[in-house]
């Protein structure tokens, strides 16, 4: 380790250390589960915690948990929610390092990145607290003759969220708040790598003043998910992750009758134009593209170079990206940590040798890397491939790690044709100077997020995140108003008070006067 600060990660039992199991009916429960995982501490490689894999006992129990206390939370005064989305948002505000720490033990990632990544949270809880005004419904006075018409939003049931290992309370929190504060019950399962945070976020909620069961953890792989899913008192799902199990989720839920939002995998180009500046987009380039170890959904993996800026950009991307400090996301000197788990680190790895037996120029490798006092940590350093072609997998496939690769056109039209041959449609980011450019690009493309010259366009809680594509199936996103609408029901109501003008039965349709 450097001589730089060093923090400790927290040993909480159950959370840190130990079995972590489920949050039922307002407390941890450990239940009958069908076996257990490791959780490793991606830094030294050692196995930290294990987890339990919820049985089908554990499973009915958290149904008939949420499905109880919705009968009763669906009936909360508005007012009741919105204290408890405020005591909420404030323990989470001043437990954020706590929760970040574990975030790092679990993950890996920079201890620094993992505070952003709750602050990200912590901005849905605070979209929750205005859920007075989120849930007014409209009315129409006199729409006929005495008669008024209004929608009111009702809660949908009990729901159900699964989510992925990079964002182990961001994604959660992009989805339980503000279906809590639409008047659901709400059951998590989250991913099964990192699974620490969900605990606290659980406890916490219950420290807030949450009734029991309105939030429960339920912990497991996919065959707790499929459970999820299949049961009937489930009435919606949410779900985070790669695109073949989105693709999965989303299908069979619908099958069932079920609602489904669930955002898939990426691979988010970042389109750099002759006039941009090269120092900014290259600063960009290494930020996006190698920031979390690339586990982000919303990272840069490919560069399209414009020409002719190919050669300046690539050098200007090599000097940042050896610059880089990899080690230990506990370190504060630490720009990027380990990748999650050794069989992650592994296919990563796998796809940087695919790269170079495809042809593609391999301009940095990290595959060697050595990190001091922590040799059994799952390392790989920053990957640069230039001369990437669209007919290479290195291009086509989601990586999802420190692997970037730049491919070089020759004019915009052909980078934006480019962005769009890709399944995926999570992000995409365009650096110039033309504001006439950029104002065509965010018209034409393809793509659910948009950035000019901000090359992660994470939208704020207050909008609506996800994309288009094989990056998202279902027709609504998470958080924002398109996620208050996932998680209600419009019911519209037409009333007549007043003596009908004329009595008797009228078998026309019914007529507006
Ligand atoms: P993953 O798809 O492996 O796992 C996601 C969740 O699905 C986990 O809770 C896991 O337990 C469950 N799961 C895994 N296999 C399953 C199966 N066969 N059947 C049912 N459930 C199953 O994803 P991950 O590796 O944890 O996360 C990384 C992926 O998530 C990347 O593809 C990334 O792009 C994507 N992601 C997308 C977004 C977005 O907003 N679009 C955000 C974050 C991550």
């Amino acid at each position: 380790m450097s001589a730089s600060q060093s923090s400790a990660t927290p040993a909480i039992d159950g959370v840190t250390t130990g079995v972590i199991g489920h949050w039922i009916n307002g407390a941890r429960f450990a239940g009958s589960p069908d076996g257990t995982l490791p959780v490793f501490d991606p830094a030294t490689g050692a196995v930290a915690a294990q987890v339990a894999l919820a049985s089908g006992a554990d499973l009915e129990t958290a149904a008939a948990s949420s499905r109880a206390a919705f009968e009763s939370w669906r009936h909360s005064s508005i007012a009741t929610r919105t204290k408890v989305m405020f005591a909420y948002r404030e323990i989470l505000s001043e437990r954020r390092e706590q929760l970040a720490a574990v975030i790092t033990a679990q993950h890996g990632k920079v201890l620094s990145d993992a505070v952003g990544e709750v602050g990200r949270g912590i901005e849905v809880v605070e979209f929750a607290c205005g859920v007075g005004e989120l849930l007014k419904g409209t009315h129409n006075e006199q729409v006929s003759t005495d008669v008024d018409v209004w929608t009111v939003l009702q809660p949908v049931g009990p729901c159900v969220g699964i989510t992925p290992f990079n964002f182990p309370a961001m994604v959660p929190l992009w989805m339980l708040p503000v279906a809590i504060a639409c008047g659901n019950s709400f059951i998590l399962k989250p991913s099964e790598r990192d699974p620490g945070a969900s605990v606290l976020l659980a406890e916490w909620f219950s420290e807030a003043g949450l009734p029991d069961g309105v939030f429960n953890v339920l912990q497991g792989d996919a065959t707790a998910v499929n459970g999820l899913i299949d049961h009937p008192d489930v009435k919606a799902v949410s779900f985070v992750g790669s695109t073949p199990i989105a693709r999965h989720v989303a299908t069979s839920a619908t099958e069932q009758g079920k609602r489904v939002q669930a955002l898939g995998g990426a691979k988010n180009h970042m389109i750099v134009l002759p006039d941009a500046d090269l120092e900014l987009a290259a600063d960009a380039a290494v930020s996006a593209g190698y920031g979390s170890a690339g586990e982000r959904c919303m990272a840069i993996s490919v560069v399209v170079a414009v020409d002719p800026v190919g050669d300046e950009l690539v050098d200007a991307i090599v000097e940042r990206a050896k610059a880089l400090v990899i080690t230990d996301g506990r370190d504060s000197a630490a720009d990027m940590g380990p990748l999650v788990t050794a069989t992650h680190r592994d296919r990563v790895r796998s796809y940087v040798d695919l790269g170079v037996e495809e042809g593609a120029t391999l301009v940095l490798d990290g595959r060697d890397i050595v990190v001091d006092g922590r040799p059994d940590g799952f390392w790989l350093g920053p990957c640069l491939f230039d001369h990437v072609t669209t007919e290479m997998r290195v291009w086509s496939e989601e990586i999802f790690g420190p692997v970037l690769a730049v491919v070089r056109v020759s004019t915009y039209d052909e980078a934006v044709a480019l962005v769009e041959q890709s399944p995926f449609g999570n992000g995409v980011a365009l650096f110039t100077r033309d504001g006439g450019a950029a104002r065509r690009f965010q018209q034409q493309v393809e793509a659910g997020m948009v950035g000019i010259n901000v090359p992660i366009p994470v939208p704020v809680s207050y909008h609506s995140f996800g994309g288009w594509g094989a990056s998202l199936f279902g027709d609504t996103k998470a958080h924002g108003t398109e996620g208050v609408h996932f998680y209600t029901r419009a019911k519209t109501v037409t009333a007549r008070w007043a003596d009908p003008a004329t009595r008797g039965p009228d078998l026309g349709f019914p007529r507006n006067t």
